[in-house]
């Protein structure tokens, strides 16, 4: 039987999952580049698709270029270990972060700008003493800015100094290799997806889960500012993903588009709303439901849609509560004396 969300007007169809107040389409959908029988067509879609909607992809690309137009010192005073350019990194870091998650916080969290609209929890903020300063918005800020966006940009810096002494195989322009410019961003959303199942799975091993990756997971509902509260072990880990561009030839608005799409790209990915809603249009893909299912669930989703390694591996947790089930009975064998 259908029932009617009263918060969205949307048909919640038979089989919805009670467990949230919205969710997409259930089961969630996967990127089908890797599926088999292979399914051309559909792969070709979903991968052109992303840069032709207004999503978190297209909107960072258009960030880099804008950066690296405008804001990016120049590549011949970065080759010294002089503050100004420096400074200048942490300025564009810590502003786009600060400028970002202020204004979905605030549009989503404090002036309710679509109320509960496509908001995967219907639970607020929290208050409580597991979170720094006791309340879960202060504590996500704080540990956003004091550790993950201290290791971006260190890890930006130590980059663009390497680059800027043609240490490693860089793209002076784009005329270089056009076909490579382009065809590196598709590898980069491949590699974003590999590296952080990876290191999100090294986190999840039981040391480094309590004394490291818990921090994150005091969040068991989230908010834009929780996608950068991270412990700095986590906050270094995560942003290593930078390294693939020590081997590969790349052109600067790759790496500050792969660089937004960690940092800025957590702020939406744990904004815990679908998409944002401005004067009842449905005008930009926001949230991840994969990812708020992780943490509800924890062992379950460490990548993202992009490639299906939590399949692979027996944890994909594809929204319904058949999967809850399996996940519960997969976490108690997890977690079993030995
Ligand atoms: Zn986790
Ligand atoms: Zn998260």
């Amino acid at each position: 039987m259908a029932k009617s969300d009263p918060n969205t007007d949307i048909e919640v169809p038979a089989g919805a999952n009670r467990a949230w107040n919205f969710h997409p389409k259930l089961p969630i959908a996967m990127s089908p580049v890797f599926d088999i029988p292979p399914r051309p067509k559909a792969a070709l879609t979903w991968l052109i698709g992303t840069w032709f909607k207004l999503a978190p992809p297209l909107s960072h690309i258009l960030l880099a270029v804008i950066t690296v137009a405008f804001l990016l010192p120049a590549m011949s005073a970065m080759q010294t270990l002089d503050a100004s350019w420096m400074l200048q990194i942490a300025a564009i870091n810590f502003g786009s972060a600060i400028l970002l998650g202020t204004a979905l916080h605030l549009y989503l969290y404090v002036f309710s700008g679509q109320q509960t609209r496509l908001k995967f929890d219907i639970r607020p903020m929290e208050k409580s003493s597991r979170f720094t300063f006791g309340y879960q918005v202060w504590d996500n800020i704080f540990w956003s800015l004091a550790s993950s966006v201290v290791f971006w940009t260190l890890w930006t810096l130590l980059y663009f100094h390497v680059a800027a002494n043609g240490w490693v195989p860089t793209m002076q322009s784009i005329g270089q290799s056009p076909i490579w410019f382009v065809l590196f961003f598709f590898i980069l959303r491949f590699w974003q997806s590999f590296h952080f199942y990876w290191i999100h799975r090294l986190i999840h091993m039981p040391l480094l889960f309590k004394h490291v990756h818990s921090l994150h997971h005091r969040n068991v509902n989230v908010g834009p500012w929780s996608g950068l509260a991270m412990h700095p072990v986590e906050g270094f880990l995560y942003f290593s993903g930078i390294l693939i561009h020590f081997v590969l030839p790349s052109h600067p608005i790759h790496v500050i588009f792969h660089m937004y799409s960690l940092s800025l790209g957590a702020l939406y990915s744990h904004a815990g709303f679908d998409k944002l809603i401005f004067r009842d249009t449905e005008a930009m893909k926001a949230g991840s439901f994969h990812h708020q299912l992780h943490h509800r669930y924890f062992e379950c989703n460490y990548g993202s849609e992009e490639m299906p390694l939590d399949r692979w591996f027996g944890s994909f947790h594809d929204g319904t509560e058949a999967a809850t089930k399996r996940i519960r009975a997969r976490k108690k064998l997890i977690f079993a004396p030995k």
